[in-house]
Formats: structure tokens, sequence, C-alpha cells
């Protein structure tokens, strides 16, 4: 997909496991290198996004929604298909800007021309992903922190390595949002919205 898809951090762990059972942990290196990349597209150096996220970091979360997944080849294959995250499972599924709708704009898609299903099925799965989302919280409120497809794994696969970049602000502000509780209780429930919604509020 043309689209950086977020992930919680549940199923970044799951994708961790197959890509170490695969022995493809270069992906974490992959992962590594976005979060250092100076994407033109996202300039904000602030370090973690706490409490209400800036305008400016919103818009550089919007247009890093809209890059490319690193996980896509060439040959338009997705590199951890089986293993894909729940936007990308339900893709052409769900309307936005519904809440709880987890995947973003595809290519030529707006908010007010979204490729769909909906119906019956469509509500179906809103009111799962809406209790899948309770449990996993319920459960262990981490599993349910959500980001950057590559944010995700990198924190999930080396933690102390990716504090250490954020210490020393090498990850641009937008690659932050939702992965942590700083901005978790203002922000996660709005991620999955129309990032049109979310520059509205
Ligand atoms: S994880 Fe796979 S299906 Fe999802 S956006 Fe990336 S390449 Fe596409």
């Amino acid at each position: 997909m043309d689209n950086t898809p977020t992930v919680h951090s549940i199923e970044a762990s799951y994708i961790i496991s197959y890509l170490m059972g695969a022995g493809k942990l270069n992906i974490i290196d992959w992962c590594r290198g976005w979060l250092l990349e100076k994407h033109s597209i996202a300039v904000t150096y602030e370090g973690m996004p706490r409490g209400v996220v800036k305008q400016n970091v919103l818009l550089e979360w919007n247009a890093l929604q809209h890059s490319q997944c690193i996980l896509l080849t060439q040959e338009k294959q997705c590199l951890i298909h089986k293993f894909r995250p729940l936007p990308c499972r339900a893709y052409g599924v769900l309307k936005m800007p519904e809440l709880y709708c987890p995947r973003p704009f595809g290519k030529d898609e707006s908010a007010g021309n979204r490729a769909y299903v909906g119906g019956e099925p469509a509500l179906i799965l809103m009111k799962e992903t809406r209790e899948f989302r309770k449990r996993l919280k319920e459960r262990n409120p981490d599993w349910a922190q959500m980001g950057f497809l590559p944010t995700m794994i990198f924190r999930q696969a080396r933690e102390l390595e990716f504090r250490g970049m954020i210490a020393d602000n090498k990850i641009a502000s937008a690659k932050l949002i939702g992965t942590d509780f700083n901005t978790q209780e203002l922000f996660q429930d709005r991620i999955e919205e129309s990032p049109v919604n979310l520059l509205k509020a």
C-alpha cells in the first residue's frame, strides 16, 4: 500500500516473532533507518509529543501516513503478508471517518471518496475492533499503544536503543505520536480517525 500503517504494540511483537523465525531481522534495521531518516515531510524534532499534539506535527504525521510502507517490495509484495497488521487486513472494508476504523486512506481516496464495503459487515467489524481494543487495554494497556509500523516494531524489538534515540532527539516528533502514554489518553482513540477530522480538531 502507499501508506505507512499504524499498528498496536502487540501486533508489532507478533510481527517480530515472525521476523525472528523467518531470519528477517534485518527488517528491524530498516525500521531504525526509517526512524533516523530526515524525511522532508517530517521536520519537527521536539521529542515525544506530550499533551496536546501541535497542528504542524499532526500535518507531518498525516504526510508520513501517506508515504510508502517500508515493507512493500518493488514487486508490490508485502514482506509480512500473513502477519500484516489490522489496518492492512481491514483495507477496503470499513468506511471512514467512523471512529475505530483502523485503516488509513488508500491512494486517491479522501474523506468524501473512499472505497469500502460498509453495511452490516462493516458494523460487525467496527464492533469487533472496538471490543478488541477494549480487551487489549484491560489486559495490558501497553498492548493497545498504537503508532507507525516502523516505530512500533523498533520500539518492541530494541526498547533501550529506541529510548536513547528519543533522548538524543534523533527521531522526528510525528514518528512518535501515539507510541507512548504521554499522548495516548488525548490522542490514541483519535489516531484511527480521518486525518481530515484530526486537523480540524
Ligand atoms: S504491512 Fe504490508 S499490507 Fe500493510 S501497508 Fe505495509 S506492505 Fe502494505
